[in-house]
């Protein structure tokens, strides 16, 4: 493993399809692993996903009316 966050692209464009777990084994693998190195990538997907959250929560919401 040489994997370096400054060689490897950033995900933040995979990141909404990572939460929502719609992307193929590959670029789930390769996104968990940038994740890993990568603490800007990191915090981006914690607010993706808490963003990802809050709106299943108003769906939620919505649905209980
Ligand atoms: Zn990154």
């Amino acid at each position: 493993m040489s994997a370096d966050p400054g060689d490897d692209p950033h995900v933040r464009l995979l990141l909404g399809a990572y939460v929502l777990d719609a992307l193929d084994a590959e670029e789930t693998c390769r996104v968990a692993g940038h994740l890993q190195l990568c603490d800007r990538c990191a915090r981006d997907y914690v607010e993706v996903a808490e963003a990802s959250a809050l709106l299943a929560l108003l769906r939620a919401e919505d649905l209980g009316e």
